[in-house]
């Protein structure tokens, strides 16, 4: 089983499967040939970025990242002004201080090599690294960067032999495969969604251990909207968009629309879009579950939940809440949009976030479901085209939409009179399928939709 904290994860801006994973990436690549006593003495690195890392990598930050992972900055300490000029500093002096090992030449034009002509057949987002002692190469490996911020080498990916599954380690005091299985055990020992996954979390750590990193959790998100409402400017990136959520915000406090019934959308569309800008602008932010849809979440916990007072024991029912329902679509899909298209980032944090508020209002189990299932059945087929591979053009309204619609599908689940005909693991199989048909256009390679509509300045 997944941990709520696999789901949540720290890190920088802009997306989490093109800037966090390849910065775990070039950590993991030292750490295992430092451990194959092979660091000491090279002369050279080069990294290559294939597929959706080559082809939306410059604007998702992914060589930055790189250099990062190698320099040894980790994604949830990582002060985001620090890491820009590190960066800078290498990109000028050419010269890279190699983590744990020495400092060498390294010039980024030359020595990251981005090649979206090579569309990887295990995972779109592949990355190779290698070292070379003078000419030879004495150390390379591939990997995979599979969304959320979570990555595998190839080997980890391969689909595990029968046998093999048998003598997989159990994590959890409740195994569960799907949303089926999960609101079985809940029936059987008269649990909600919530206590099973704190029951699981209860593996890692002590209860109060739990409490605190989710309270981490959530001030990292709620720092995140401060830092948007606040910031004002252009976005990185050359696409001149303007951050809109600090002039909202001022507008919203001076309540010209005090009345109007619709300032419910204005609250969550500025909660969204502040996580958002700061997220394209390499701020710090919570994976929720990816970099891409890291507002939606937030939004709607700060609307319901820390308004005017931090409710806590809400707050944690609404994350772990969340998270287990991300964990269904991590291990029976994917959350990378590389491989689903924006419905496996916007569409699962839509369905989290629903399932979340659902539990906060008293939801039963079926409900808290049938929140999920409406959250994700109205993202079905939501393409990914981000304009000038920047996680700005359609990523920031986006989540704001996605935030209004994640609250509509748990209004229509606690109200449903009736049981509901599609379940959560029809609608997590749907996405999956979908995301397969799905043309490689629409899965974060910039080469369809807006991306290619949307004339860049
Ligand atoms: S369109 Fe969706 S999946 Fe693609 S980069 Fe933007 S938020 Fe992520």
């Amino acid at each position: 089983m997944l941990s709520v904290f696999d789901v949540f994860k720290v890190g920088i801006g802009p997306s989490s499967s093109h800037t966090i994973g390849p910065m775990r990436i070039g950590a993991r690549f030292l750490s295992e040939a430092a451990d194959a006593g092979v660091l000491g003495g090279v002369s050279r690195v080069k990294v290559d970025l294939h597929g959706s890392l080559a082809l939306t990598g410059i604007g998702h930050g992914s060589d930055k990242a790189a250099i990062l992972g190698l320099m040894g900055f980790e994604p949830d300490s990582v002060d985001p002004d620090e890491a820009d000029a590190a960066v800078a500093r290498v990109r000028n002096e050419k010269r890279l201080q190699l983590t744990g090992g020495p400092e060498l030449d390294f010039d980024p034009a030359r020595d990251i090599d981005l090649r979206g002509d090579i569309i990887p057949e295990i995972h779109p987002n592949e990355m190779r690294l290698f070292l070379f002692a003078g000419d030879d190469c004495v150390f390379d490996q591939t990997y995979y960067s599979v969304g959320g911020g979570f990555i595998a080498s190839a080997v980890q990916l391969a689909k595990p032999a029968e046998n093999d599954m048998i003598n997989l380690p159990q994590r959890g005091k409740y195994q569960f495969g799907s949303a089926a299985e999960l609101i079985s055990i809940c029936r059987e020992n008269d649990l909600q969604i919530y206590d099973v996954i704190l029951a699981n979390e209860d593996e890692f750590r002590s209860r109060e251990q739990t409490r605190e990193k989710l309270y981490n959790v959530w001030a990292a998100m709620r720092d995140c909207i401060d830092r948007g409402l606040r910031t004002e400017g252009v976005l990185p990136g050359g696409l001149q968009v303007a951050r809109r959520a600090p002039a909202l915000f001022k507008k919203l406090l001076n309540a010209p629309m005090a009345n109007e019934r619709e300032q419910l959308f204005d609250w969550l569309n500025v909660y969204a879009m502040a996580v958002n800008e700061e997220n394209a602008a390499g701020g710090r932010v919570v994976t929720a579950p990816t970099n891409g849809a890291a507002g939606i979440i937030p939004a709607v916990l700060k609307h319901y939940c820390a308004l005017e007072e931090e409710n806590l024991p809400q707050i944690r029912k609404f994350l772990v809440t969340a998270a287990g329902i991300g964990m269904l679509y991590k291990q029976r899909a994917s959350i990378s949009g590389a491989e689903m298209g924006c419905q496996g980032e916007v569409g699962v944090a839509c369905s989290m976030a629903a399932a979340g508020l659902a539990a906060v209002w008293g939801g039963t189990n079926d409900q808290i479901e049938h929140a999920a299932e409406i959250g994700m059945e109205h993202n079905l087929g939501l393409t990914c085209d981000p304009v000038g591979g920047l996680v700005q053009i359609p990523c920031i309204e986006r989540n704001a939409i996605g935030a209004v619609k994640a609250v509509n599908a748990a209004r229509l689940a606690v109200n449903a009179s009736h049981p509901h005909k599609v379940s959560l693991d029809q609608v997590i199989e749907t996405m999956r399928q979908t995301g397969l048909d799905m043309s490689r256009k629409y899965k974060e390679t910039s080469e369809g939709g807006l991306a290619v509509n949307v004339i860049e300045c």
